[in-house]
């Protein structure tokens, strides 16, 4: 089973792929993670990605193609695309070099979306966090690490980040459901929980 998922910044895609990867035994494919980790080691395609990132921008599809089209490559058995695609382009690209099988959509009321990014705090083992819950912690309570911020976790940029995905990823949804490949899972005030049992719903619907 291929999968695309889609969501907007701050929709737990990322927390959902990871459930959905460890269930279904998926391979869990992030441009958002793949892009940071060059970034990390100072990489060109890093040293690119970098500027559009801050900017709350798509990096240009070239590079962004090359990166998932690569790690396609290197996948054995089913995935979960987390993040890609996120323009018409790359959605029509995609369909070139992978065979999709359905597209699972998160849709989240936009006005918690912005206190939800802005208060998230990250771990280096994959845990998410909201300031709200933490109590002036600042470590992991899973691996003890201490929590970060991410860089384009700031009002400005989450705000070009959520335009961006209303003017250029949102129309994603239209692409799907014209291929007859669209499962929506409205989370509403649902928790991480919850929303997962709503996705292995409609992932099962699917398998039958
Ligand atoms: P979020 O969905 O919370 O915005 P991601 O980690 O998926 O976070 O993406 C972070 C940033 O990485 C995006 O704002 C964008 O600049 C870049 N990026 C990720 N995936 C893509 C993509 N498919 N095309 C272009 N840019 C991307
Ligand atoms: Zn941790």
């Amino acid at each position: 089973m291929n999968i695309v998922l889609l969501g907007a910044p701050g929709a737990g895609k990322g927390t959902q792929a990871a459930r959905i990867q460890e269930k279904y035994h998926l391979t869990h494919i992030s441009t958002g993670d793949m892009f940071r980790a060059n970034i990390k080691g100072g990489t060109e395609i890093g040293k690119l990605a970098k500027s559009y990132i801050d900017a709350g921008k798509l990096v240009p599809d070239g590079v962004t193609c090359e990166i998932v089209k690569d790690s396609l490559k290197k996948t054995d058995g089913g995935y979960i695309l987390d993040g890609f695609p996120r323009n018409l382009f790359q959605a029509q690209e995609l369909d070139k070099f992978a065979d999709i099988d359905l597209c699972l959509n998160l849709e989240v009321d936009e006005a918690l979306l912005l206190d939800r990014i802005c208060g998230r705090r990250m771990c280096v083992c994959g845990a998410s966090y909201h300031v709200s819950t933490l109590n002036g912690k600042d470590v992991c309570e899973k691996c003890g690490k201490p929590l970060y911020q991410r860089d384009d976790d700031n009002p400005q940029t989450v705000k070009a980040r959520l335009t961006t995905y209303e003017n250029q990823t949102a129309p994603l949804k239209d692409f799907y459901l014209a291929a007859g490949k669209l499962l929506t899972v409205d989370c509403g005030t649902k928790n991480p929980d919850e929303v997962f049992e709503s996705v292995c719903a409609e992932l099962g619907k699917f398998n039958k």
